[in-house]
């Protein structure tokens, strides 16, 4: 039995409050998701992701099947017990990342040959494949394997990379509901399995962007992803295309954009109707420094922080903001500290996990305004 999708409540913006019930978790929407490319969110330990209340964390399929390998996090039980996280896990499907990293690529109808961007070893990605390490790693939702059409492409680009994308979605879903009873935790969540979601593609074009959503629910997936944004397109279009596309999607299933955004963005994609989204900004942008706070971006490396006694935010009551000082901070930074990392993408996370807790709570409330819901980064 795959996810089941508890739909709470829909506001006038087209806003949805919802569960998703996953075998390790029941999952509070809208959702971020922060990444946890090789295994674990980037300097962050397990136990205070939990304690700054992350419901799922994402895990990526490219590089943990290059090291330390999808057979060995299989021995050891899966990606869950691997790296000790209890909760809700997602992995993409790896296609994303064997286009942008990897060497020398050859597509074809049967899948994706590369060499790996660390030894320059070769291998490849089909759907079965990509199927096969995802239900190896044992993530409670996985992608179908897609081809993630980069921006700008023209639109005989656009057309032939959604081809691709549709002829491994219906093989992913094929492969994928017959291998499922593989993974490392089967029985183990009475019946409960992994999901399985495709993804929208076809470029800034919103016919192919219409076909392919239309052709992907025909095919019955657990959920939809809208894939192919954010990939260097100006913001509005990233806009357009959510709104196109969210129409046509299942009311009664969950609807997630792919590695998207800033703060004000996962506030008004889910003031649109998206229920789940990850991205790599906060913690990328906590390694160099930038900070997310209830007054906006603060670059804690300026030097007038160097003698700033105060809390990154004020309002905030994270473990770093209760505990260190902007000078601190920037101190570590100025040094090379690597708890100058980890201390400001505690920060970060528990600033976007807060925006999207504020988001849940002005939802609940019966009376909220649109006005107040626009502004959930104003608390
Ligand atoms: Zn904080």
């Amino acid at each position: 039995m795959p996810l089941r999708f508890e739909l709470l409540s829909t506001a006038a913006s087209g806003a949805r409050r919802a569960r998703i019930h996953l075998p390790h978790r029941i999952v509070e929407t809208p959702v971020f998701m922060p990444v946890g490319t090789q295994g674990t969110v980037k300097a962050v330990p397990q136990n205070i992701l939990e304690d700054l209340g992350a419901q799922i964390i994402l895990g990526n399929t490219y590089h943990l099947y290059l090291r330390p390998g999808h057979e060995l996090i299989r021995s050891l039980g899966g990606l869950h017990k691997f790296i000790s996280w209890p909760r809700a896990m997602l992995t993409d499907s790896g296609g994303f990342q064997v286009f942008s990293l990897s060497k020398l690529r050859k597509l074809t109808e049967q899948g994706v040959e590369f060499r790996s961007h660390l030894d320059g070893s070769k291998h490849m990605f089909s759907p079965e494949h990509s199927m096969n390490v995802q239900i190896a790693l044992g993530a409670d939702i996985c992608m179908a394997f897609d081809e993630c059409t980069e921006y700008p492409a023209d639109e005989a680009r656009a057309a032939e990379s959604l081809r691709y994308t549709m002829a491994w979605a219906a093989r992913s879903l094929t492969h994928f509901r017959a291998h499922q009873h593989l993974v490392p935790w089967h029985n183990e969540f009475n019946g409960q399995t992994q999901s399985l979601f495709g993804i929208v593609q076809g470029g800034m074009y919103p016919h192919l962007r219409r076909e392919s959503a239309q052709r992907l629910v025909e095919m019955n997936f657990d959920g939809y992803a809208i894939g192919g944004l954010s990939v260097g397109e100006p913001r509005d279009l990233t806009r357009e295309v959510i709104a196109e596309v969210l129409p046509l999607l299942p009311k009664d299933k969950p609807r997630y954009v792919m590695g998207v955004g800033f703060p004000d963005e996962i506030v008004e994609y889910a003031r649109m109707g998206v229920d789940m989204m990850d991205c790599v900004i906060p913690t990328r942008a906590a390694r160099h420094g930038l900070l997310f706070t209830s007054e906006g971006r603060m670059n804690i490396k300026n030097r007038q922080f160097a003698d700033d006694p105060n809390p990154p935010d004020s309002q905030c009551s994270c473990p770093t903001c209760s505990r260190y000082s902007r000078a601190y901070l920037r101190h570590l930074m100025q040094t090379g500290e690597p708890l100058g990392g980890t201390l400001n993408s505690i920060h970060n996370l528990a600033f976007y996990l807060n925006t999207m807790a504020t988001l849940h709570s002005q939802l609940d409330e019966p009376t909220t305004t649109e006005h107040a819901l626009a502004n959930p980064l104003t608390r």
